[in-house]
């Protein structure tokens, strides 16, 4: 844990009672906070007082008396309306922030030259920042993960000089971070995205712009107009700031020509790095998240030989394009996590020969948007409420089956695929809908597609249960 000893000895108001909440009121305890802690949620705050934290009303408190208010990023700071207790902390006067910034001040307090990255986007946060963090370990550095990846910032060990912390960050963490200043910050990209938190997209890019505002050097994704901008005007603010491409040849940065990564300098290419044969980075989606990685490793110091080691040994994370298994020629790949068309595409456009199970709860405007993926399709294999409609789409242009359960469309589609000349087909989860039809959650829908594959006969499988 990292105690919040920056403040040590204020009255604390915090709102959000949820795991991170939890974590950070600790945090502030064990740095000599006096924190008052509610939630609109009885159940929350009945366990947070069960553990021997102070709860009280907050609409009751005597505001002034706070010197900070700490929110949880899911608690809504400005759209579709403030919170009550947001609105009772403007009105005292009382800061605003979340545990991403009580970490940035104890960094500063304590170990200001310890190694920090900051990731954030609208897509490939998590990819990115579990890439970072692993090329970091295998390379040997004491490196610890957290933020929005799911690890609570103030559950890490406490910074020293030579700790690096890798933090992914949505867009309510900077909303709430004012001092963040990480040594190294990347905007991965920018697309209209959880607008309605964030009211419009112009706001929604300024909130993610600060994060790169604020580092030492900040690493753009030019590849939208939005992030080119950003990257144009820090530039003009001086800022030290490093373009990445996943498509373009820069004249100064670093793009992928395929699977090679290259680093230009005044219109001089080298290559730096590579991802042929590393099958938890294909895609060029993924290209875009390992130049980021790659420009804040190096950022950090380490060699160009630590990096490439640190991406050929990525596993990649569960449910994302993960590889689960092969039979003979045959590759099963889980990636449940695209829960509409477009989360599937970046999968659909990695492979050329899919046998594909789709399905579940539909969403709006269904698969239309991935027409233009239909010629890889070898057959699809269609489960859940979004069956009918999806073979509708599907028409003439690929041939399917209405399979109805994951587990039926795994064994139709693994012998299909098994008597596919092709050199490498692949089965694939990526459903383009919400799982709530069959499954609790995307990740149980990926257990189960894992599971059903371990089932099939001549099957190795790839990596353990994460
Ligand atoms: P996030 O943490 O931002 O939600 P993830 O790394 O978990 O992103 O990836 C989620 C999905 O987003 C992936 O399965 C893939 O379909 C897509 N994706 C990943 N990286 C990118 C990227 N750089 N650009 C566009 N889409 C991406």
């Amino acid at each position: 844990m990292i105690p919040a000893t920056t403040f040590a000895g204020k009255r604390v108001a915090l709102f959000g009672l949820g795991g991170s909440g939890l974590a950070t009121a600790r945090a502030l305890v064990a740095g000599g906070a006096d924190v008052l802690c509610w939630d609109d949620n009885p159940d929350s705050v009945a366990k947070a007082a069960a553990e021997g934290l102070a709860t009280g009303d907050l609409r009751q408190a005597e505001w002034p008396g706070f010197a900070s208010f700490v929110l949880s990023p899911g608690v809504p700071l400005t759209h579709p309306k403030p919170h009550w207790s947001v609105e009772l902390a403007r009105g005292a006067g009382v800061e605003i922030i979340g545990d991403i910034e009580l970490f940035a001040r104890e960094r500063m307090a304590h170990a200001s030259a310890a190694p920090f990255v900051a990731i954030t986007g609208t897509n490939g946060k998590s990819t990115t920042t579990a890439l970072t963090a692993h090329i970091l370990q295998a390379a040997g550095r004491d490196t610890q993960m957290g933020g929005n990846i799911g690890r609570a910032i103030m559950t890490l060990d406490p910074p020293t000089a030579d700790r690096h912390y890798v933090v992914e960050c949505s867009s309510y963490q900077i909303d709430l971070a004012p001092s963040i200043n990480p040594t190294a910050g990347i905007l991965l990209n920018l697309t209209p995205d959880h607008i309605d938190r964030h009211g419009t997209m112009q706001h929604y890019a300024e909130v993610k712009e600060r994060l790169v505002a604020g580092s030492d050097v900040a690493i753009i994704g030019v590849d939208d107009s939005y992030c080119a901008q950003i990257a144009d005007r820090l530039e003009r603010a001086g800022k030290e700031v490093v373009r990445i491409s996943k498509r373009l040849p820069l004249t100064d940065g670093y793009f992928a020509d395929g699977t090679n990564l290259m680093e230009a300098v005044h219109g001089r290419y080298e290559r730096i790095a590579f991802l042929e044969g590393i099958g938890s980075l294909r895609g060029q989606h993924n290209a875009q998240n390992a130049l980021a990685a790659v420009v804040a490793c190096l950022k950090v110091g380490l060699d160009l030989g630590e990096i490439q080691s640190g991406l050929e040994s990525f596993p990649g994370l569960a449910h994302r394009m993960e590889q689960v298994g092969r039979a003979g020629r045959v590759l099963f790949v889980n990636d449940s996590k695209a829960t509409n068309a477009d989360a599937a595409a970046p999968a659909l456009s990695s492979f050329p020969r899919i046998y594909w199970i789709a399905g579940g709860l539909p969403k709006e405007g269904g698969i239309e948007p991935l027409r233009g993926f239909f010629p890889r399709i070898a057959k699809a294999y269609l489960i859940g409420e979004a069956a009918p409609a999806f073979a509708a789409t599907l028409g003439e242009a690929a041939p399917y089956e209405i399979a109805g359960t994951l587990a039926a469309a795994v064994e139709h589609a693994a012998y299909d695929a098994s008597r596919d000349e092709a050199g490498e087909p692949v089965v694939l989860l990526s459903p383009a809908c919400a799982s709530f039809d069959q499954f609790r959650n995307f990740e149980v829908r990926g257990d189960a597609f894992r599971a059903a594959v371990a089932a099939l006969d001549g099957v190795t499988m790839i990596g353990g249960t994460r």
